[in-house]
């Protein structure tokens, strides 16, 4: 769950839309509709936000130990392959400051589960897009392209990557 915090790109999810039976418009019917327009869209947002936050501040709030907790991404150097676990605060942004040389350059990683990556744990990869590279990323270990949401081998689809 936590490896998809990253990608709130550019992607948007639309709502699952209800099967719609009979003539009249129903009330789903009209929320939908309302929801289609833009302010309704901004409404949803606002909603899925607020439905987020809260739920997030309730639940780490329930883990937590007094102090603020925060969604964890695991990030990696490119250059170093450092790896560590980075708290996702209002204001954070990559790149985030690697610790061992006081640099932005830690980016948020997806993982190869392909070939020989999969019984080996997964290997951490940065994508191409984060770096400016204009070409798709493939895995060091195995050349496999990574892409977004990197997918798994069904395997592999609920492995914790060894590294975490
Ligand atoms: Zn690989």
């Amino acid at each position: 769950m936590m490896s998809r915090m990253p990608s709130l790109s550019d992607e948007t999810d639309e709502a699952p839309s209800g099967a719609s039976r009979g003539g009249g418009a129903s009330l789903s019917e009209r929320v939908r509709h309302f929801f289609a327009t833009p302010a309704g869209k901004a409404t949803l947002g606002a909603l899925v936000l607020g439905a987020l936050a809260f739920g997030g501040y309730r639940f780490f709030g329930a883990v937590g130990s007094g102090g603020a907790e925060w969604p964890r991404i695991r990030v990696m150097d490119p250059e170093t392959r450092d790896l560590r676990w980075q708290e996702v605060k209002p204001g954070e942004r990559m790149p985030y400051v690697n610790p061992k040389t006081g640099e932005r350059t830690m980016y948020v990683v997806e993982y190869c589960f392909d070939n020989a990556c999969g019984p080996n744990g997964g290997t951490p990869v940065v994508l191409n897009n984060y770096l400016n590279i204009d070409e798709p990323t493939t895995c060091p270990e195995c050349s496999a392209e990574v892409r977004p949401h990197n997918p798994r081998p069904q395997q592999y689809a609920n492995a914790q990557p060894a590294d975490w």
